[in-house]
């Protein structure tokens, strides 16, 4: 079977995002670009399936910049087997990023596609959901543990209060949560292996997918200041204190 995982470059977790001057985003000038978290999960679920010998191939696909080659060739030096970057300078929007990846299935025709849960930079939570109904798959999402069949994966979920357990027909698409495993590092031999990698390049218009934004963002602002807190000498003047504030 092959996976197709997309992976998409965002500002590292790390980063202390501030928002620009004029309140139309947030800075991405001279900022620490990385892989986004759930997709390296993802990344490492594909190549323990691999590794279990329940997958054949990994590829992998970005959406962005040229730079966002680097992300691909850091899923490769991950131990992935080859890439595809669609290379835009626009910010694509989940619907276009959906529609694209649609054209990318068709193209290889992956048994599973993992995606993450979430992209970090603008938390959408919908590219996943978008692309199985494109595709007309099933979906798993917000996954936590995967067992992989020969045409079902059943797949635990992290849902409020839970876990749900659930088989999904394959092929399918799959989205993953914080829990489904830890990412490996890649060995400076497997990066230095991962620049002759194959990685093919192409273009939004090749699939026909036109990705001019349908959103607008009006404003983007820094979070409201917390107010300093008080110190009180008792569990009573706690307990009277949420009363007087009205939080219980
Ligand atoms: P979102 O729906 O934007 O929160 O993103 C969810 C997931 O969709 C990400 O974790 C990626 O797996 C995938 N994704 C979103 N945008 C891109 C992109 N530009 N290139 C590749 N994959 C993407």
């Amino acid at each position: 079977m092959k996976i197709l995982v997309p992976v998409k470059r965002v500002v590292d977790y790390n980063v202390k995002i501030r928002v620009k001057p004029d309140n139309t985003g947030v800075e991405l000038t001279n900022v620490k670009m990385s892989m986004n978290p759930f997709d390296e999960i993802s990344v490492e679920e594909a190549l323990r399936l691999k590794e279990a010998g329940k997958a054949e191939e990994i590829v992998i696909v970005s959406i962005g910049p040229a730079k966002a080659e680097e992300t691909i060739r850091t899923a490769l030096a991950m131990g992935a087997d080859r890439g595809i970057l669609i290379e835009t300078d626009e910010a694509v929007e989940p619907l276009a990023v959906a529609k694209l990846l649609k054209g990318v299935v068709e193209a290889e025709q992956p048994g599973l596609v993992i995606v993450g849960k979430q992209a970090i930079d603008d938390d959408s939570n919908q590219t996943g959901q978008m692309l199985a109904a494109l595709l007309n798959w099933g979906q798993a999402t917000f996954a936590s543990k995967i067992d992989l069949g020969s045409d079902k994966a059943t797949v635990t979920r992290e849902v409020d209060g839970g876990l749900q357990t659930i088989d999904v027909k394959l092929p399918a698409i799959v989205t993953s949560d914080l829990r489904l495993n830890e990412p490996r590092y890649a060995s400076l031999p497997n990066i230095m292996k991962a620049k002759k990698k194959p990685l093919d390049k192409k273009a939004p218009a090749d699939f026909g997918v036109d990705v001019a934004p349908r959103l607008k963002v009006l404003k983007t602002e820094e979070p409201g200041g917390r107010k300093a807190g008080i110190k009180v000498k008792s569990v009573e003047e706690l307990v009277s204190s949420l009363k007087t504030a009205g939080v219980i």
